[in-house]
């Protein structure tokens, strides 16, 4: 296999572009007498001219020996070993180069032809490449040179905009069928189209996406919902009919043409996509409290025939609905608990008059339920005036007060609760 090199001048990846950190352990990796390249979306963004979202490596050193040329080093993923180098918030993702499972223990393809575990080390750079799943995702930057390596004309493809896999795209779906969840994200990040067979390999070859852990088709909903460009992404996964795997509660009711929800979802994540734009924050709880609502509603007006009041209805109908998405996708509690809350607000947002309303102001979850509320207005609930009248509120100076105690005290709790492991994926090239 031999790849087509660019030289410096021949490519416009230039070191101005790529983090401190991960120019820090590129260079340390060759120092220490490793091969040390940039890999990935981060080689792919800045062919592109666009910000990489993270930095992966690919190196001929173990995980070990990476290990050992950082103090601030973690092995990780069981089924993909990885190193991730930590520099605060930052992790710089560093994957070994991988041989042929032929090679030596490590290595373990499934009956159906999915790889179960891929951690046979002592590859070559062709090796690594070939293991890639697009062609666009296979660049190397070579920070011995300079210069950039290309395997399978992903420098064709990312002119002509394509999305293509690395050999038989219904084979490397069989392999790992996360990989079509993968490219339609790409399709939809970067508004390239899906080559030739993809479609097809995709329809074909997707089914087992419901054996992939529900962890890693969260982490894979965050990536595709919460990165800026959940709007397109969504269109793809419900023309590709992928929806079913990740939310299979909404895609029935999207199926049997619910307008409100899809209404509903898509201004949620209009929204979504501009407050990550301007960098405000978003959170899984809100997402997932949309895709479930029409769900909740439904089953908790059953509980409130039967004569329960409206909130515990909510609670009830929450505990018949989430068990169905989190055999899908995982939701950490740190995200269902929020969630909950949301719901079980609405109905006592229903009532803005009195002390007890203007206490709502003071409880953490406040402002996002409201946002869910006028959300739902929005979508074409009547619920405007109850909107109106608690915009009004925040703006009275007793309101402002209670929001600001309320925030202070969701930051306490979110600090008390800060998961260790963030929302980083700790096993995302695995196929399981
Ligand atoms: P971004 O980080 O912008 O979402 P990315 O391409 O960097 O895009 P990552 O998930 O960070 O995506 O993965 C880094 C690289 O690892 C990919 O570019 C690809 O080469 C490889 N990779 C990741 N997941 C898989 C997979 N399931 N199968 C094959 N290769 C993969
Ligand atoms: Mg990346």
């Amino acid at each position: 296999m031999e790849p087509v090199t660019l030289s410096r001048d021949e490519h416009q990846v230039s070191r101005a572009n790529i983090s401190k950190n991960a120019l820090k352990v590129l260079y340390r990796l060759h120092e220490g007498g490793f091969a040390s390249y940039l890999v990935g979306g981060g080689v792919r963004d800045l062919l592109l001219g666009r910000s990489p979202k993270d930095f992966d490596i690919a190196t001929d050193a173990s995980p070990e020996q990476v290990k050992g040329l950082f103090d601030n080093c973690r092995l990780i993923g069981r089924r993909f070993r990885l190193a991730h180098v930590i520099f605060g918030r930052d992790i710089i993702e560093v994957a070994t180069f991988r041989a042929a499972h032929t090679e030596g223990d490590g290595g373990v393809v499934g009956d159906t032809g999915r790889i179960v575990r891929d951690n046979v080390f002592g590859g070559t750079l062709a090796d690594d490449a070939i293991r890639r799943d697009l062609t666009i995702n296979a660049l190397y930057y070579n920070i011995a040179d300079f210069s950039v390596v290309d395997f399978f004309g992903g420098v064709e493809d990312l002119a002509a905009r394509k999305i293509k896999f690395i050999g038989s795209a219904a084979e490397r779906i069989t392999e790992d069928p996360v990989r079509s969840l993968r490219a339609v994200r790409f399709a939809a990040k970067l508004d390239f189209n899906l080559d030739g067979d993809v479609t097809e390999a995709i329809a074909e070859h997707s089914s087992s996406l419901a054996d992939i852990p529900p962890a890693r088709l969260f982490e894979e909903v965050l990536k595709l919902l919460q990165s800026g460009h959940g709007t397109e992404s969504f269109e793809q996964l419900r023309e590709h009919d992928l929806l079913q795997y990740l939310f299979p509660l909404t895609a029935a009711r999207l199926q049997h043409n619910d307008e409100y929800l899809a209404r509903l979802i898509g201004i949620a994540l209009r929204n979504t996509d501009s407050r990550i734009q301007n960098d405000q924050p978003v959170t899984p709880a809100f997402i997932y409290a949309v895709m479930l609502w029409a769900d909740i509603v439904e089953a908790s007006a059953r509980h409130e025939e039967r004569g329960m009041p409206p909130v515990p209805a909510v609670f009830a109908a929450a505990d018949e609905v989430v068990p169905g998405q989190l055999a899908a996708t995982a939701l950490p509690r740190r995200f269902s608990m929020p969630m909950r809350e949301i719901w079980a607000l609405q109905p006592r947002l229903y009532k803005t008059r009195g002390k007890r309303a203007m206490r709502l102001l003071g409880n953490p979850r406040f402002r996002a339920a409201y946002d869910f509320l006028c959300l739902r207005s929005e979508a074409g609930e009547e619920l405007e005036s109850y909107c109106q009248a608690w915009e009004k509120m925040q703006e009275l100076p007793e309101g402002q007060e209670l929001l600001l105690s309320a925030k202070s005290r969701a930051r306490q709790s979110r600090t008390q609760r800060r998961p260790r492991n963030g929302q980083r994926s700790s096993d995302k090239k695995s196929a399981s």
